[in-house]
């Protein structure tokens, strides 16, 4: 059966030390769950420090890089032609090579109307006699006398072409596209993810998972002043996610009792920060119950009232969990960038309310002090709070969308 090739490069597993096959190991995984769902007759293996995939030949290659390129841990990906060198003398050897590299270019010639390129040739295989250079100008002559429309430019290329001789195959290919890089997913724990339907959280939850991290959220509502559509956006939003890190629960809880508790009994610039412990504090049961080791926030310094570092203190302060803020010191102009990137830019601006905005205090406590805070909690009943707020969680498992 003929089949199409292509090279995963694995970045960061690559130096794992001693942990590198598990890696490797779990990033094949990876690669061959992500790509299940495009097709069948696909075949996954590594070989030294790579990765080869084998796919029908007729899959298609945008299908099969998009797929490949979402795995965390994937550095890049080329589609290649694979040549067989089990057999031969050098000479027969770098024929065969330089035929199928004639071909390549043919291609790209009819294709892109190529005039120039450059060759870039690597012998992994130190045993094949030829050196490197060498084969490069073997392959590049072959090239020249092969398609009489292409000169050699070695600075500004219209393509360059890789030639990658390893043990018993070699290699020819041109473009590489490049993945996230990170760890492959559950290399690293599960953690759970405060999201909102901002453009924060979601991000924050893609840099974890992009770090090997499984990935379950909470979400919190003040149904009925949100609405059912601001819970589909997040749920929206989360199947975005899902589509890198895989399915996920997303629990979801109400907590207007408690906001209505707080308006209550406590000073009004102090209801952000106030509402913001019981969240971390939810969040962290919740985490507990689920086997989740650290809670993440898309917390960004200085950012909003309740993101200043004495707030984001007092926030700490509610919760013994460890709380991961992988946008902390991030421009607000680069978390967008990157929720572009991802995908979830669009729907994160969607104008539909979101729990912290019904009961905005009109001057927050931008310096809120732990002692003053837990002298205002003192008036509630924050175990009963959060048993009636836990009573009624419910939880939805999210699927991943392309
Ligand atoms: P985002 O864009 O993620 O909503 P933000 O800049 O609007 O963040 P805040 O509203 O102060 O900032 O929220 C800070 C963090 O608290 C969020 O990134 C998210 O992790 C969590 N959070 C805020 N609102 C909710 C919510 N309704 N449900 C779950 N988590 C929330
Ligand atoms: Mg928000």
């Amino acid at each position: 059966m003929e089949q199409k090739t292509y090279i995963v490069r694995c970045g960061e597993v690559a130096l794992k030390g001693m942990n590198k096959p598990y890696f490797e190991r779990m990033l094949v995984d990876r690669i061959r769950r992500s790509l299940k769902k495009i097709g069948t007759g696909i075949e996954v293996k590594r070989d030294e420090g790579l990765i080869f995939v084998r796919t029908p030949l007729e899959l298609e290659e945008e299908a099969v890089l998009k797929s490949i390129t979402k795995v965390f841990g994937v550095a890049s990906v080329s589609p290649a032609v694979e040549i067989d060198i089990e057999e031969g003398s050098a000479q027969q050897i770098m024929d065969r090579i330089g035929a199928a590299a004639v071909n390549y270019m043919k291609n790209l010639i009819e294709t892109r109307g190529i005039k120039t390129f450059k060759v870039d040739a690597k012998r992994a295989n130190k045993q094949f006699p030829i050196q490197s250079p060498e084969i490069g100008r073997i392959i590049g002559a072959k090239i020249l006398v092969g398609c009489k429309v292409l000169s050699v430019d070695v600075h500004q290329p219209d393509c360059r072409l890789f030639v990658s001789v390893r043990r018993g195959k070699a290699y020819v290919f041109e473009q590489k596209v490049s993945g996230f890089g990170g760890l492959p997913l559950g290399t690293n724990g599960k953690g759970m993810v405060l999201l909102s339907g901002g453009i924060d959280s979601p991000v924050a939850a893609f840099l974890m998972a992009k770090r090997g991290m499984m990935i379950e959220a909470i979400h919190f509502h003040s149904y009925p002043y949100t609405s059912e559509r601001a819970w589909e956006k997040v749920q929206d939003l989360a199947s975005i996610v899902a589509g890198y890190c895989g399915r996920f629960t997303i629990h979801s809880i109400n907590l207007l009792p408690i906001q209505e508790a707080i308006v209550a009994n406590c000073p009004e610039d102090e209801i952000t920060i106030l509402v913001r412990r019981f969240m971390m504090r939810l969040a962290e049961r919740v985490a507990k119950d689920t086997g989740c080791m650290m809670l993440i926030t898309g917390e960004n310094i200085g950012q909003v009232a309740s993101q200043t570092a004495e707030a984001l203190v007092v926030t700490d302060a509610s919760v013994q969990m460890p709380v991961m803020r992988p946008l902390i010191a991030m421009d607000k102009v680069d978390i967008m960038d990157l929720a572009r990137e991802i995908g979830t830019y669009e729907t994160s601006i969607l104008p539909y309310e979101d729990c912290c905005t019904v009961f905005l205090p009109k001057h927050p406590a931008t310096k809120p002090k732990l002692e003053r805070i837990l002298e205002s909690e003192s008036h509630l009943d924050v175990e009963a709070l959060m048993e009636a707020a836990l009573a009624e969680k419910t939880s939805t498992v999210i699927l991943p969308r392309d």
